[in-house]
């Protein structure tokens, strides 16, 4: 295989791979300065998290861009007509093996589009993964796509040569997926997760025994949601992506905003993309119910469909509900303390540390990293110097986003302003 042959490849399978987020990605810099194989840049490196939360960079390729599905929102779908390419298991393999040794990278993203049947590409995926374990004594971070349909004994697998594995979800709902993917079917991506869940369960359970039981996909699973394909409203979204943490024990959830590329009429027109911001504001809720105790109901629900784009999602729920206010940093329990606006998790630590030696006033919380701009009308501490009383939801709004200096509040109103 010829070094230009490989690097077409190459371009064309990390470009492919690009629309999937499900591996935190983002793009490299780093430029070959020497004459050897290939160039980092915009050759598919992206950065993902380990299991034990190192920011690690990897190669990210498809195996093949060739697909039997003809999935609506999908650039690989069969019915486009774009260039197509496939690598040999062996050829990932020396491309992984080649890029570590040059440090471009610590670890491989693999994942396909379908050719002939789930288990056939399946199997090529798990052939690269433990080649690379088994022959190369790789021992750098892999990222396997699992197949939707794939058999448990491949997904057993897969699990014993890759760190995680992921299986995408795609459209938040059934009735969506039915429409624009309707190859798929919901349990297809189900199997493979239970199938997942389950051996994870097994093996570390199998581990406090024997301590030689391998590890089974270390760093979990995780899935992915294309937003805005299929008019799904966020309560819709996020009532999802709760059930999957709940039920399948997923590390994470990604959404990813779906562009317009086709003239399809299933599908939003082109030049009417999901604002940037809808996905930040999907994610912060993603958060406040994996991190900060809340319930997907209480920021979502009949009444609230849409997340606020002007707001993040715990201000909305802080002016939804200030009955709930003000509360005293000094006494206030760790689960209310996480609620209050403009403080994280990392601040609630800190001012539960704090408040044993003595009593907090603004001074400290300044000091402590609490964002007074947002939090000052939903607390009390030992001053009463700031305070704010009988401020409506509407004033209290107005006020900080009046003084915010957020990139996002930037950010709406250019989005805004393409509307105007
Ligand atoms: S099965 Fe996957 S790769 Fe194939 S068209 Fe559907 S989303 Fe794209």
């Amino acid at each position: 295989m010829s070094f230009q042959r490989t690097q077409e490849k190459l371009k064309i399978l990390a470009d492919a791979a690009k629309y999937d987020v499900s591996c935190s990605s983002s793009g490299s810099n780093r430029f070959n300065t020497t004459k050897g194989l290939g160039d980092a840049t915009g050759m598919g490196i992206c950065h993902s998290y380990t299991e034990d939360g190192r920011c690690v960079s990897l190669l990210k390729i498809l195996l093949t861009n060739y697909c039997i599905f003809d999935c609506a929102y999908c650039v690989t779908r069969k019915s486009n007509d774009i260039k197509r390419a496939a690598f040999k298991v062996q050829e990932v393999v020396d491309l992984t093996i080649n890029f570590y040794r040059r440090n471009y990278i610590e670890g491989l993203f693999l994942s396909s589009g379908i050719f002939k049947s789930a288990d056939y590409t399946m199997e090529r995926l798990v052939a690269v993964a433990k080649k690379l374990r088994l022959e190369e004594n790789f021992n750098g971070y892999i990222h396997l796509k699992s197949i939707p349909g794939a058999s448990d004994e491949l997904m057993r697998e897969a699990g014993l040569y890759a760190d995680r594995l992921s299986v995408n979800i795609e459209i938040p709902t059934e009735s969506g997926l039915k429409k624009l993917a309707p190859d798929k079917k919901r349990e297809d991506f189900i199997k493979p997760m239970v199938k997942v869940k389950n051996e994870i369960i097994q093996y570390k359970a199998e581990k406090k025994i024997i301590k030689s039981t391998p590890k089974y996909a270390p760093a979990g699973q995780s899935t992915q949601m294309i937003i805005g394909a299929s008019g799904e409203n966020d309560f819709q979204i996020m009532q999802t992506s709760n059930f999957f943490y709940k039920n399948y024990n997923l590390k994470r959830v990604y959404y990813s905003g779906y562009v317009p590329i086709s003239y399809d009429n299933r599908l939003p027109q082109i030049g009417t993309a999901v604002p940037m911001l809808r996905e930040n504001r999907l994610y912060q809720t993603d958060w406040l119910m994996r991190f900060y105790g809340f319930d997907v109901s209480e920021i979502l629900n009949e009444q609230h469909q849409h997340l606020d784009l002007d707001i993040d999602p715990k201000l909305g729920w802080a002016l939804r509900n200030l009955h709930e206010f003000p509360v005293d940093v000094n006494t206030a329990d760790k689960r209310m303390l996480a609620r209050i606006p403009g403080l994280g998790m990392k601040s609630v630590h800190k001012i539960i540390n704090a408040r044993r030696f003595r009593r907090l006033n603004w001074e400290h919380l300044k000091k402590i990293g609490v964002a007074l701009n947002r939090a000052q009308y939903f607390i009390i501490c030992d001053s009463n110097q700031f305070e704010k009383r009988d401020l409506t939801s509407e004033k209290i709004k107005g006020l900080i986003l009046q003084n915010s200096t957020s990139k996002y509040r930037k950010s709406l109103s250019n989005q805004l302003s393409l509307f105007g």
